[in-house]
């Protein structure tokens, strides 16, 4: 077998390799990755060290072009690319095909955004004097991300940093080098300059704490476990760097007494199941209303007796595996803490076997859950849903601002009332209403509060925030 390489100052480089597993199908082997060392990642650091000062002063147009090339190969490719997606992550074909569009999307804005790079001119206090604000690239920018979004998130990191003239060092999470290979090979065939971007596939603890210890990074973007990110801010306040952080969530959905049932059931379905629960922004705390709650917890689990689990390769299927053995046993040991807790089980907790061997649950269902339990605080990132009952409205949104975390929140409602302040007082990045609180556009700003996130905001043109700095020039005129 081949292996796919790092890509280092313009060469493809390394002979040891991991196998990259598909979930769906554990016998199969959707290619060798390169296991990069932090010999491998010092040589990448460098390489965007020295292609920063050249790549810093490259014309917009020819930063748009290139980011216009790599959007509209990735929307040429998209079901081979979705397809790649769906067999090394697990999530069914239809979400890794639509995952794959976005990120096609995400390259199309950027490539727009770098044609439209200002600054503000004004008056100095002082006469004949001018002041220029402008906004210059940061210079090296550390890229580390998770596995369950393996080409939507490495896009929306890579397209702005390029975009504002940043160069890169790129390390994708060890379960998912397939897309991320992808797409940075997509960029070198469109044209980058050699060290402009660098990839550096390997394990976390070798090229990732590698990246953390080097001074010669300006900024790191992460995505990923609450853990791994408290290293990156540590690391970064020791060499004077800026840092991004997108971390966990517990994400709440509200359903109100006065909601369509259809719709609540509908996105909580969504949020909580689709993609195997494994979004930052599912919602794994429902928290309804008396009035509705006996009816909404049937209608939501007759929706989940139709629900098929399967290969994320065959046609109807509605949920993948879970993406790893790891992942599994976590989601498996939460479902016995809910149980000792004394949440009632309503539907799911068992393993699936399908005509492949992989990592197959059912969706699970919490029923008489409370906000202290460890299943309604902990994040689980699995089709593990509980249901809390509250009393009101007020109850409602105070249980769901009681949490560590404040990325998504939802709401279902036919209150205009009880709607407009949700939105206002919901402790939350993202506020949704009447809709599943993951699965958000990728030309505005993405993040969250309290333990979820650090720093600027992603995505959309929010994103020149982290992958720039401000500078203020005066001049006598
Ligand atoms: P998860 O538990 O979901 O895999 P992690 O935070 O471990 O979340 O992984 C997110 C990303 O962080 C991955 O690319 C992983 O390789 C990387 N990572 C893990 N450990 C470290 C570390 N010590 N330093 C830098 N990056 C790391």
């Amino acid at each position: 077998m081949t292996i796919y390489q790092n890509l280092i100052a313009g060469e493809w480089v390394g002979t040891n390799a991991t196998k990259n597993i598909n979930p769906s199908d554990t016998n199969e082997v959707v290619g060798l990755y390169a296991d990069g060392s932090a010999e491998d990642t010092k040589n990448a650091i460098a390489a965007a060290k020295a292609a920063f000062p050249a790549w810093s002063r490259s014309g917009i147009w020819e930063r748009h072009v290139i980011l216009k090339k790599a959007g509209d190969e990735i929307m040429a490719r998209k079901d081979e690319l979705g397809a790649l997606l769906a067999r090394e992550e697990g999530k069914t074909l239809p979400e890794a095909i639509g995952e794959t569009i976005r990120a096609s999307q995400i390259f199309e804005f950027f490539a727009g955004e770098a044609l439209r790079l200002a600054g503000e001119t004004m008056p100095s206090v002082r006469p004949n004097i001018g002041v220029e604000i402008t906004r210059d690239p940061l210079g090296v920018i550390g890229i580390i991300t998770p596995w369950n979004f393996p080409i939507a998130i490495p896009a929306w990191k890579i397209a702005p940093a390029l975009c504002y003239g940043n160069t890169i060092v790129f390390k994708p999470a060890e379960l998912v080098p397939a897309c991320s290979w992808a797409i940075v090979d997509i960029l070198h065939r469109a044209g980058l300059p050699k060290g402009v971007l660098n990839l550096v596939m390997g394990k976390g603890s070798v090229v990732g704490q590698a990246m953390l210890d080097s001074p010669d990074i300006a900024g790191i973007t992460f995505t990923g476990s609450t853990g791994t990110g408290k290293r990156v801010a540590t690391s970064s306040i020791e060499h004077n760097r800026k840092f991004q952080l997108e971390m966990g969530g517990k994400n709440p959905m509200v359903v109100l007494d006065d909601a369509d049932l259809t719709v609540a059931v509908e996105a909580a379905a969504n949020s909580g199941f689709f993609s195997t629960g494994q979004r930052c922004t599912a919602s794994s705390r429902l928290i309804v209303t008396e009035g509705i709650h006996d009816k909404f917890v049937a209608a939501l689990t007759e929706k989940l007796k139709t629900v098929v689990v399967d290969n994320a390769m065959k046609a109807g299927t509605h949920i993948g595996p879970v993406v790893d053995e790891r992942q599994l046993k976590t989601d498996i040991d939460y479902i016995e803490i809910g149980k000792k807790e004394g949440a009632k089980l309503a539907f799911g907790g068992e393993l699936l076997t399908r005509d492949t061997p992989g990592f197959y649950l059912q969706p699970t269902l919490f029923t008489e859950a409370t906000n202290q339990m460890r299943i309604s605080r902990e994040e689980i990132f699995g089709p593990v849903v509980s249901v809390i009952r509250v009393k009101d409205y007020e109850e409602a949104l105070a249980t769901a601002n009681d949490t560590p975390f404040g990325l998504s929140s939802g709401i279902a409602t036919t209150s205009l009332k009880h709607a407009t302040h949700f939105k206002r007082n919901a402790e939350a990045g993202m506020v949704m209403v009447n809709l599943p609180t993951a699965g958000v556009d990728f030309h505005v700003p993405f993040g969250g509060r309290k333990g979820s996130s650090y720093g600027p905001r992603e995505q959309g043109k929010y994103a020149a925030e982290f992958y720039t700095t401000v500078k203020t020039s005066y001049t006598l005129a």
